[in-house]
């Protein structure tokens, strides 16, 4: 199996099970076509690039009988992970737009507070006017 086929996002480990160099194997999850979502597990040196792993590989999972579970499996997974995409994507939006909202808030703060401030002088030169005239 290649590494490109497989996918895992978490690190699991399984210390039931040793591998040759005595360590808890790694488990992870294929997510191919042939065999969606199925879980398998390797040495936990495997990705390490310094040193030597055992090569210790094997299912974790039973194989799917039926194609038509396999293809259904496959299908699941890609249609739920295209919807947490989505739903990132939205509240990354979300995010954005409330970065943006709030600068603006924050600007029209600052504008009437100037504002204010020459609202204020004025009213002070034109009292002082007043009184010396
Ligand atoms: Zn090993």
């Amino acid at each position: 199996m290649s590494s490109s086929s497989t996918s895992s996002s978490t690190r699991r480990y399984n210390p039931s099970i040793q591998c040759r160099c005595k360590l808890p194997v790694r488990v992870l999850t294929t997510r191919t076509l042939e065999n969606p979502s199925r879980r398998f597990y390797v040495c936990p040196n495997r990705n390490r690039r310094v040193g030597k792993h055992c090569g210790t590989w094997d299912w974790y999972d039973p194989e799917l009988e039926h194609d038509w579970y396999r293809f259904k499996l496959f299908d699941m997974y890609n249609l739920l992970n295209l919807q947490q995409k989505h739903q990132q994507q939205a509240e990354m939006r979300h995010e954005e737009r409330i970065q943006e909202l709030t600068h603006l808030v924050n600007k029209s703060c600052t504008c009437l507070t100037f504002y204010k401030s020459t609202c204020f002088i004025l009213v002070f030169v034109l009292l002082v006017a007043m009184l010396k005239g």
